[in-house]
């Protein structure tokens, strides 16, 4: 069976307490730096995390490790089992649907708000998706058995697994919606719009071959339309870098589909 190699992968263990482990400049600002710092969000930067009242976060927290993930590391290949599931505390993660020809594109993310493999709590599974990061970023791990064990002892907990699959679902009905309906510029505008709220941060570190591969569309074809963008004055691009210098052009040129996400998939 193959395992999924998770490149660019740290482990540590989360310290056994409700407290952040962020930095006091973060804490205060609230955004993060455009490189990975050193010193990452806790668990409870995760929103669901976060939400989970004190006794049922403290079943999971023995058994949280901070794993530090490089953009682009592979979490998860299709059919295999889904031995781990992460939390985002930073970041989000694409998931990909991947035909058998190899082509692949983003079929959802999950961000600060979801779990990625969420229902092996639940029960064993495989993995139907590719799962990969999207941004450096940091996430809180757990063995997907400890997950269930503590599943087994909380409602709260398999409500969030029910509602980060809900949250899941939404997605994925409205990027197929959008796939099939709306032009590459403007799912180009909406994916950076998604990804700028992930990334808490206006410049996003993102090179046309990765968009390319989250689009599913041809490199040239990513490039053509940055180009229109930036000539239109909403953006900037340089080596491996978009910044976005006039966020309502952006919305403007954007499909409806950032803010259809936006209301629909609200925990807050
Ligand atoms: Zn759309």
């Amino acid at each position: 069976m193959r395992t999924p190699v998770v490149l660019g992968c740290i482990d540590a263990p989360f310290p056994r307490s409700n407290t952040l482990p962020m930095r006091q400049d973060q804490a205060q600002t609230g955004r993060a730096d455009k490189h990975v710092p050193a010193i990452g969000p806790g668990p409870l930067n995760n929103k669901l995390l976060g939400s989970l009242p004190h006794e049922d976060f403290q079943l999971l927290i023995p058994h949280l490790s901070s794993v530090q993930l490089a953009q682009g590391a592979v979490l998860a290949e299709p059919g295999v089992t889904v031995d781990h599931a992460y939390f985002p505390s930073s970041g989000a993660v694409s998931l990909l649907v991947v035909m058998r020809d190899g082509k692949a594109i983003e079929t959802g993310t999950v961000g600060r708000e979801g779990i990625v493999g969420a229902m092996s709590g639940i029960g064993p599974c495989k993995w139907q998706v590719r799962a990969i990061a999207q941004l450096p970023m940091f996430a809180g791990k757990i063995a997907s058995t400890e997950f269930r064990k503590a599943i087994s002892s909380s409602k709260a907990i398999a409500d969030l697994c029910l509602r980060s699959n809900e949250g899941l679902l939404t997605q994925a009905r409205i990027v197929a919606a959008c796939n099939a309906v709306h032009r590459l510029e403007a799912r180009f505008c909406r994916w950076l719009l998604q990804t700028r709220d992930a990334a808490e941060s206006d410049t996003i570190m993102l090179t046309h071959d990765f968009l390319a591969q989250i689009l599913g569309v041809r490199r040239t074809s990513v490039t053509e339309v940055a180009n229109t963008i930036e000539a239109m004055g909403a953006i900037i691009c340089s080596r491996g870098v978009i910044e976005i210098i006039d966020l309502e052009m952006v919305k403007a040129l954007s499909c409806e589909c950032y803010e259809t996400m936006r209301e629909q998939m609200s925990v807050s």
